[in-house]
């Protein structure tokens, strides 16, 4: 064997699998996705780079798990080498290697031109509804360049409302725009690596010129920084120095910036000092669009393949909040259909999907009702619970005792235990007081109807 073994393309997508469960999906999409593998011959492998930055990093920091999987194929290999493709025909592989240590990012300066940028996260693939209407448009507005008028841009919201398809789609519309537009995406966490990095490889001023000459940057799930003082402190600089160049500033994180432990003030009082706007959870009818949309798309890829009438309907009505939970049952239900050859319908739906469906029954509890109820009524929770017997309190606490009885497991004497220690009768007289008033009182069974959605979006 003389290990000159000739590794094909194919070949390195299915050890690409591999890689992505070893060193997980966002460090793969960032990192490795974009890496354009070329040859494997006498014991090195060669791969293209739209950077010399991305190929420093991969170097630093993956090349073992990437030669381990290599090896896999041809035991002999024992280098990686990264080139950033030029326009004539032949390119010249750059230096690094596993085991030396990476040599300054070439070029008179650091530039980061290219962060990878996942194409499908587009505004034309955005669907937009109320609970993220605000969001969408201050992105678009971003997203049109120009002047700087909020800066930073803060999206907060919880997992899987859009947040980061939002910030990819800003991305993807500057650089096409502008192609010459430094555009930095990255996470928070990533933002961390490099920083440390820097620090123990002595490279703290490369670190500080490539963060401070982009034109925009993009720092995702920001609350990861949270409890990291040093960390914190650097991008506190970094964001300083941008903001000091009038260079947009695009921030996401899982909660409002007040609302983020750990974060020092001076941190937290500079996040808010742009546009904060929030995604909400989605509602039913924004579950519903988007599920459309996404519909379309798998079409794409199974055509012929038909959704029956009312099986959207119903993945809207019970699948919670998340958009990529929406979107995996999605997957699974054609991948599923297709398969077994059958077309999706209710049973189908119900077979492939139990485990979601079940998971996803939302356990609603004593608590929301009574926040939730009284949000409604414009009053206070304390005198929900409490003793005060003013109609304009005993109604609103005894429409919150029927939610509690009908949308929740709970017993009467349970019921009652929460409503400040009253007793099970009450309860039991208060449940049928609504039912009443349901049937005789328009107000009131609008008023259900409204709290009944609010509580199951
Ligand atoms: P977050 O960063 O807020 O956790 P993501 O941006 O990763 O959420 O979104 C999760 C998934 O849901 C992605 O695949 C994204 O494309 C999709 N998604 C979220 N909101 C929408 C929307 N309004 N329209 C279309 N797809 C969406
Ligand atoms: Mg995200």
């Amino acid at each position: 064997m003389d290990g000159a073994r000739h590794m094909t393309q194919q070949e390195w997508k299915q050890l690409n699998q591999q890689l992505l469960k070893t060193i997980g999906q966002n460090n793969f999409k960032t990192w490795i996705e974009p890496l354009k593998f070329r040859d494997l011959q006498d014991g090195i492998a060669t791969f293209h780079v739209p950077t010399n930055f991305l190929g420093n990093y991969v170097s630093q920091n993956f090349a073992d798990a990437i030669l381990h999987e290599l090896r896999t194929v041809d035991p002999s290999v024992c280098r990686l080498s990264f080139a950033v493709p030029t326009h004539t025909s032949t390119s010249r592989p750059q230096a690094p290697t596993a085991t030396a240590r990476v040599t300054k990012v070439a070029a008179p300066r650091p530039t980061l031109n290219t962060a990878p940028i996942d194409k499908r996260f587009t505004f034309d693939n955005f669907v937009v509804g109320k609970p993220n209407e605000l969001a969408h448009a201050a992105a678009r507005r971003v997203a049109e360049g120009g002047p700087v008028t909020f800066n930073p841009l803060f999206l907060y919201g919880g997992v899987g409302l859009g947040k980061t398809h939002l910030m990819h789609a800003i991305a993807w519309e500057l650089q096409t725009s502008c192609p010459d537009l430094n555009v930095l995406y990255l996470s928070a966490e990533q933002f961390m690596y490099r920083f440390v990095q820097a620090l123990r490889d002595r490279k703290m001023m490369d670190f500080k010129e490539i963060f401070r000459s982009v034109d925009v940057l993009m720092v995702d799930d920001v609350q990861f920084i949270a409890g990291k003082d040093s960390t914190q402190e650097e991008f506190f600089h970094t964001f300083n120095a941008l903001v000091d160049q009038n260079k947009q500033i695009i921030i996401s994180a899982d909660r409002a910036p007040g609302e983020i432990k750990d974060l020092e003030d001076r941190v937290k009082s500079r996040l808010q000092c742009g546009l904060v706007v929030d995604l909400h959870p989605t509602d039913y009818e924004l579950r519903l669009g988007i599920l459309q949309s996404k519909v379309e798309m798998q079409q794409a890829n199974y055509p012929g393949l038909k959704v029956e009438n009312g099986v959207l309907e119903f993945l809207a009505h019970r699948i919670s909040t998340n958009v990529r939970v929406l979107e995996g049952a999605l997957t699974r239900l054609f991948a599923f259909a297709s398969l077994v050859g059958r077309e999706i319908n209710m049973e189908l739906t119900q077979d492939c999907l139990a485990d979601v469906l079940r998971a996803s029954e939302r356990k609603i509890t004593v608590e929301e009702i009574q926040r939730k109820v009284s949000d409604h009524f414009n009053i206070r929770l304390s005198d929900m619970i409490g003793p005060k017997r003013l109609r304009s309190y005993a109604r609103p606490r005894q429409v919150a005792m029927y939610l509690c009885k009908k949308m929740t497991s709970r017993s009467l004497p349970e019921i009652g235990r929460r409503f400040g220690g009253r007793d099970h009768t009450t309860v039991m007289h208060g449940v049928r007081r609504i039912e009443e008033l349901k049937v005789q009182d328009g107000q009131m069974a609008e008023d259900l109807e409204l709290l009944r959605r609010s509580l199951e979006a």
